[in-house]
């Protein structure tokens, strides 16, 4: 049978440059309006019986090219698992090979988390008993921006992710967290927090396949100061939400391409800093790190110097806004490697236990929220 390449389907991502014999060569492609790229997701036909090479050509120029050293592409046959496929990267060229006995394979970054299973998450979500859900905008493509509340507690908290739709794992991330609040274990952090929780920041990136940026080309963490209708409704809607409940602890969460290491980053350098709010920062992540070997502390990215923050990331902006306790969480496109997994590497499952980890550690120290 003809090899086939395709990826016109809910986040794919691929072009073909040439196929010739058992050697696919490849392009990712840009997000629109936008230089940035480095996610991937695309359909392979016509497998079945061959050995074949695969070649990312322009992987050199991606966003983050340091990303790639240590990488693994994940495959699956069924789209249910996916596997690591040793990966080489070479004069920026990222490629492997694949001799599989299906006639089918899919081939990701990392595990997808495309558009119809948010559909999924956010309708089997607002079901559960307890949980409440309203659209708090639209798109710039006319997506809901979907946000599922649950809990009766004072204290407000906020969890939101993929405002870079390419960092798949944080909806894997978002899918633990929902599934745990909706356990009898949640009850008693239920009884002092009220949770907003928006899962997905940027459905038409996620959508459009995009690695970093919305649908004209805009990285929506860096909007927080000022986002607008035009450039940015997606922040804009959440922010305005947001300035409404206020907000005493926050978690954006996102996927790292270079570090292999689930990390935080705080919110060193805001206007207001003082060593007390920063402490209760530190304390969430020793919490954690002793709590599940899915989490370290020494490696991660460096600190803003005093004055210094980006006040356009949310993470700096909640924690100036409210005086939340704002945490911008890390997962690895590579694996977390104090505790690696030869076979999945960094995972969906892996994510979603660091989600429950992450809500198990609040619940140890809401009362000093
Ligand atoms: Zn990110």
């Amino acid at each position: 049978m003809t090899l086939s390449i395709n990826a016109a389907f809910d986040s794919g991502n691929i072009r073909v440059v040439a196929i010739e014999g058992d050697r696919i060569d490849l392009e990712i492609v840009r997000d629109a309006q936008s230089d940035f790229y480095q996610w991937f997701h695309f359909r392979l036909a016509g497998a079945r019986g061959r050995r074949l090479t695969l070649r990312i050509l322009n992987a050199a120029g991606a966003a983050y090219p340091f990303g790639w050293p240590g990488y693994k592409v994940r495959a699956s046959v069924d789209r249910q698992e996916w596997r690591m496929v040793e990966t080489r990267y070479e004069g920026g060229v990222l490629s492997w090979e694949w001799d599989g006995d299906t006639e089918l394979a899919w081939f990701a970054y990392f595990a997808p988390y495309t558009m119809e299973m948010h559909e999924a998450l956010v309708a089997r979500t607002a079901l559960q008993p307890g949980f409440a859900h309203r659209e708090l905008g639209r798109s710039l493509d006319g997506q809901a921006i979907d946000c599922l509340t649950v809990g009766t507690g004072a204290k407000p908290v906020w969890l939101y992710a993929r405002q870079h739709p390419g960092e798949s794992m944080v909806e894997w991330w978002m899918e633990g967290a929902l599934e745990w609040l909706a356990t009898p274990f949640a009850a008693d952090l239920l009884a002092k927090v009220t949770f907003h929780i928006v899962p997905n920041m940027n459905p038409d990136g996620t959508r459009r396949g995009h690695l970093r940026t919305n649908a004209a080309g805009v990285n929506l963490n860096r909007e927080w100061h000022a986002p607008s209708a035009e450039r940015s409704p997606e922040v804009l809607c959440v922010r305005n939400a947001m300035d409404e409940t206020g907000c005493v602890f926050a978690m954006d969460v996102h996927g790292d391409e270079a570090i292999a290491a689930n990390f935080i980053a705080g919110y060193e350098g805001i206007a207001s800093w003082t060593e007390d709010h920063g402490a209760k920062f530190y304390e969430f992540g020793r919490r954690l790190a002793a709590h599940t070997p899915d989490f370290q502390t020494e490696l991660g990215y460096d600190k803003a110097p005093p004055g210094k923050a980006n006040m356009s990331m949310s993470t700096n902006q909640l924690a100036e806004r409210f005086g939340a306790v704002s945490v911008t969480l890390e997962m690895p496109f590579k694996d977390h490697a104090p505790n690696p997994d030869p076979v999945h590497g960094w995972s969906p499952e892996r994510s979603k236990r660091l989600a429950v980890s992450c809500l198990e550690t609040l619940s140890g120290m809401i009362d000093t929220l």
